[in-house]
């Protein structure tokens, strides 16, 4: 099953299966499935950004990313890979629920994101959306079991552990925290520590526009030896 599944990817990850990697420049050089690959390529995408070279294989791996790039460098795919190719290891289907959160700070991003995930991601056979505000809170309680992959903001997501009974994320495989800067501080911090105190520890990929170095800001999220990204791509 899935998690006997999980377990070996990391035996394999931890053996150093994937570290030949760190020198491709081009998506169909990953160890990527099939489908995965033929989406990229359909959607036009053949060489790698420099964040995507940088964090894909070690995300890949298994391993805690934390990943710096400017706007427009690329962020996006350079997480929505390593969740889907994540998921398809472990053999996940529809029926085995929540796999993956994608956290971002606004609607729109959570949408946009979404769009991502879901062209490169249904060809996978997984299910999954942007659970924001537009759609009915009772609906989305109705379905929310059944996402393999929510992309959602923080808000959203505390409404339905407060309000969604046997909401379930104890399967979790992946966390991701995107545009992390913004939702380390301020109006997002106890939204972000009741999200980590309601799930499992599972490997955990943050990205942001800006380095986010404070300490106390990443204990929120309990990293495991991550790997620090930061691309300054020249001008
Ligand atoms: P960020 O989150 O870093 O601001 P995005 O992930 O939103 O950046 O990507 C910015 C734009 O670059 C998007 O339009 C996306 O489709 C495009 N893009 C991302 N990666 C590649 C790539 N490897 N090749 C070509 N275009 C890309
Ligand atoms: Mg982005």
């Amino acid at each position: 099953d899935a998690r006997k599944n999980a377990r070996a990817v990391v035996a394999k990850a931890a053996a150093g299966e994937y570290s030949q990697y760190g020198a491709c420049t081009r998506f169909d050089e990953l160890p990527l499935s099939k489908k995965t690959k033929e989406g990229l390529r359909k959607a036009g995408y053949k060489v790698m950004s420099e964040i995507q070279r940088a964090a894909i294989p070690h995300a890949l791996c298994g391993r805690d990313v934390l990943g710096a790039a400017k706007t427009g460098s690329g962020k996006t795919l350079a997480f929505v890979i390593p969740v889907l190719e994540k998921l398809y290891r472990v053999k996940w289907t529809k029926m085995d629920g929540v796999g993956c959160i994608i956290i971002t700070p606004t609607n729109d991003l959570a949408g946009q994101i979404w769009d991502v995930v879901n062209r490169l991601g249904t060809p996978l056979g997984f299910s999954g959306g942007a659970i924001v505000k537009r759609n009915g809170i009772d609906d989305e309680k109705e379905a929310i079991n059944r996402l393999n992959i929510i992309v959602c903001t923080p808000g959203r997501l505390v409404q339905h552990f407060d309000e969604t009974p046997n909401f379930d994320c104890s399967q979790l495989q992946i966390l991701v925290i995107d545009e992390a800067d913004h939702m380390l501080h301020r109006d997002f911090q106890s939204q972000i520590d009741i999200i980590i105190s309601q799930i499992p520890k599972v490997q955990t990929l943050l990205f942001s526009a800006t380095q986010t170095k404070s300490i106390k800001d990443l204990a929120r999220v309990n990293l495991k030896n991550p790997e620090y990204i930061s691309v300054h791509e020249q001008a």
